[in-house]
């Protein structure tokens, strides 16, 4: 497992990223079930309205088997005690939106440069997709910026709170009334060949 912090010089929050890497095999025996998490999927208000999303019209079985191994990256956005003593209960969840989604947009970027690096590689974000304000799914016409959309772990039926804790050594918080110490990010970089550096 590598570790590194990269403090953020504009918001409150500091980011801490670590890595582990684990062989496709004993990922899916160990951390994937794809019914399970699909029911759970069907409770979210976003199932079926994003390409991103369940229900999807390929094999997800097959299309993970395509590599060979996970690297699984682990991003926790430790918020300054400021800002947690400093936001409101009512800016809670804009609050939690706001910084998921912009320490998001950047990690994206990063992890999908990867893709152009190694050969055969898939990138998974840490949620459904950022890209539109309206998917295109809503009207039935295809994905619109297909060179950047990807799944992400628990839409495919990963199971992300035991990945984060079992292989990064991390415990999910979420923000109820009042923002948690840290969020955490999980994406995760499927590859055929392993990576050096
Ligand atoms: S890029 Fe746009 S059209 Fe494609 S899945 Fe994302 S939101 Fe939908």
């Amino acid at each position: 497992m590598i570790n590194f912090l990269m403090k953020n010089e504009i918001c409150d929050y500091t980011l801490k990223t670590n890595f582990n890497k684990i062989e496709i095999k004993e990922y899916i025996d160990n951390y994937y079930d794809r019914v399970k998490f699909h029911e759970l999927c069907k409770k979210c208000d976003k199932y079926g309205t994003l390409w991103s999303c369940p229900p999807y019209s390929f094999n997800v079985d097959d299309y993970i088997k395509n590599y060979k191994y996970a690297y699984i990256i682990g991003t926790k956005i430790i918020l300054d005690d400021k800002l947690i003593k400093e936001t409101k209960k009512e800016d809670v969840i804009d609050c939690t939106y706001k910084i998921l989604n912009e320490v998001r947009k950047r990690l994206e970027k990063m992890i999908l440069e990867l893709e152009n690096k190694y050969a055969n590689s898939l990138s998974l974000y840490a949620g459904s997709c950022l890209n539109c304000n309206v998917c295109t799914r809503t009207v039935n016409k295809p994905c619109i910026q297909p060179e950047t959309m990807r799944y992400s772990l628990e839409s495919l039926g990963f199971d992300v709170s035991k990945t984060a804790f079992k292989l990064l050594n991390i415990e999910l918080k979420w923000a109820k009334d009042s923002l948690p110490e840290y969020f955490t990010l999980v994406n995760a970089f499927f590859t055929n060949t392993e990576i050096e550096d």
